[in-house]
């Protein structure tokens, strides 16, 4: 089992300036007053498309334009509300945070199976090979440099955007249920759900096809209903996919392996955390707001049971105590640098090993794998924590 590094301070420093803040400015963490309006508003907006293309689009346009805006309603609600509740940061009481996180059911996917899928095997090991449940296409894509290389990721920086567009149906009728049926989430067990817990998740998948397919469907053409099906899943799949791609598969994330016959990384797990994630278009207040502070995923990893709209105050902070103990930090400065970022990224993983350096090795080779990380292509350099010391 993978374990990390002792923690040389920088956790503990970074959480006790955190509390600070909330300490001085008398904020609470949680229930925050700007999250519940948010709540609102999306559920609103979600609502409101979903009536509008059902009952009263009346042309194809008025229909296409409406799938759009029910897509970027349910990806605006999985960002914020159950992203933030399923965590337990939208607030201090259990039962609110286990309704809220329960949208994530009415969108279609399972919040039981997520729990371990994103909170214990993304959180926990983010970026490692086998154990990010979270980041793993394969064999279509290639994107730890401990993945094998075939030869169809030559081209991945073009077709990966388009398997981004079946993400949610995949993960809503296929992913989901793999899970279950195993027990098993990247290589780690899980319960299966039994009782409330397992009713919830059938109710759930009942609920979104009732309200995707069946009422639809009473009122127009099953091929019609079909089709903004499709269309609503690929706005919601690539939505969903590319702003968290941007957080973890770029040049500037870390994809550390242990050394060969250890499972102990070199990094604490804190500094293991900002080291594989960068954040993106901090300035952006709009972006900020609707990809429920995932532009801070920094922020999200090192304090994911604080409220998200709390994030870029609390950036500056963060930052400051990485700069302090040494602890890269890296954030783009808009979306679209990030987006090339993961471009080049998918692009540099995709190309024959021999090619990509004058280095001989295989391609699972660790030491081989961390010069594609600090190659010359990238806009930051990336050093391990480990690697800075030893060049001291
Ligand atoms: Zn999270």
């Amino acid at each position: 089992m993978l374990t990390f590094a002792a923690d040389q301070g920088f956790h503990g420093e970074v959480k006790r300036r955190v509390l600070e803040y909330f300490r001085q400015t008398g904020l609470s963490p949680r229930d925050s007053p700007r999250m519940y309006l948010k709540t609102a508003v999306l559920l609103l907006w979600f609502g409101a498309s979903y009536f509008l293309l059902v009952f009263v689009a009346a042309t194809w346009w008025q229909a296409g334009l409406l799938s759009v805006s029910l897509a970027l309603a349910t990806a605006g609600m999985g960002f914020s509300i159950q992203h933030d509740a399923n965590h337990g940061a939208y607030s201090n009481h259990g039962a609110i945070n286990r309704l809220m996180g329960l949208t994530l059911d009415l969108l279609g996917a399972s919040s039981y199976v997520w729990h371990f899928k994103h909170n214990l095997s993304h959180h926990t090991y983010t970026n490692l090979v086998g154990a990010d449940d979270d980041i793993d296409f394969r064999p279509f894509a290639r994107l730890f440099p401990a993945q094998p290389r075939y030869r169809i990721h030559r081209f991945q920086q073009f077709y990966l955007w388009a398997l981004y567009w079946f993400l949610f149906p995949k993960w809503n009728f296929i992913d989901d249920f793999k899970s279950v049926i195993r027990a098993r989430i990247a290589g780690h067990r899980f319960a299966r759900p039994r009782g409330g817990r397992l009713i919830e998740l059938v109710a759930g998948k009942a609920l979104f096809c009732g309200w995707a397919f069946v009422v639809p469907a009473l009122f127009h053409l099953w091929w019609v209903v079909l089709l903004l099906y499709v269309i609503t899943s690929l706005v919601l799949g690539s939505t969903l996919a590319v702003i968290f791609m941007l957080a973890h598969c770029v040049e500037e994330a870390d994809f550390p392996t242990p050394p060969p016959g250890s499972d102990r990384l070199p990094d604490a797990w804190a500094v293991h955390q900002v080291q594989t994630t960068v954040d993106f278009a901090r300035k952006s207040r709009l972006l900020t707001w609707y990809v429920g502070g995932l532009n801070f995923q920094i922020e999200h990893h090192l304090f994911p049971r604080i409220c998200h709209v709390h994030y870029p105050r609390i950036s500056d902070i963060v930052e400051k105590v990485c700069d302090e103990f040494n602890v890269r930090y890296a954030a783009h400065d808009g979306f679209f640098a990030a987006l090339a970022s993961h471009w080049r990224w998918l692009r540099r993983l995709g190309r024959p090993v021999a090619a990509e350096t004058d280095q001989p090795g295989g391609e699972n080779d660790e030491r081989h794998a961390r010069q594609q990380h600090t190659g010359p292509e990238g806009d930051l350099q990336v050093f391990s924590k480990h690697e800075v010391q030893t060049s001291e």
